[in-house]
């Protein structure tokens, strides 16, 4: 009997596509909001914009449950040991978007206080460009994670990015 003459509809996949799949349409993402970028993450996540619908809702502010760390806002000196942490703390397989101008490179804000782009410590794999981002900015980023993740890309097992030797301290 060919595969043809079989009545009932079936389905074959990897046990990976069905991981990946899973991972994708299921993000838990740890918001560090932290300046005006935060208010459009949040506008993101209410009503009108809704990231419910890509499945990347569930915002708990638990680094050990999460898997995709939001920096929106500017990130100064002091506060960059704390999101170093929370990094470290959420388990692989990991992603990170840096939202707008200022957590992807300092934005206006070029003085010795600020942090001139947060992938000098930690590993971002998609940046939003703008001051403030749209939301639907964010919306598209959280879609380019998705590809990566489709891809089974992450940047968070790449090298420790060099830390700038303008700061003083090491993490
Ligand atoms: S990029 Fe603009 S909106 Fe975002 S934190 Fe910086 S100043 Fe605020």
């Amino acid at each position: 009997m060919g595969l043809e003459e079989i009545q009932v509809p079936f389905v074959t996949t990897t046990l990976n596509a069905v991981i990946k799949w899973g991972r994708k349409n299921s993000l838990f993402p740890m918001p560090f909001g932290v300046a005006c970028c935060a208010i459009e993450m949040m506008s993101t996540l209410a009503s009108r914009f809704d990231l419910a619908r890509f499945g990347a809702e569930v915002i708990r502010f638990s680094p050990r449950q999460a898997d995709l760390m939001i920096v929106s806002g500017r990130i100064c000196i002091k506060t960059m040991p704390v999101l170093y942490n929370i990094w470290e703390q959420m388990p692989e397989p990991k992603w990170c978007i840096s939202m707008g101008a200022c957590a992807s490179s300092g934005g206006l804000f070029d003085t010795y206080t600020m942090v001139q782009g947060v992938d000098r410590f930690i590993p971002v794999d998609v940046y939003i460009p703008g001051c403030p981002p749209r939301p639907e900015s964010l919306i598209d980023a959280v879609m380019k994670i998705q590809e990566l993740i489709d891809k089974g890309q992450s940047k968070s097992k790449s090298v420790r990015p060099k830390i700038d030797s303008k700061y003083e301290y090491e993490i």
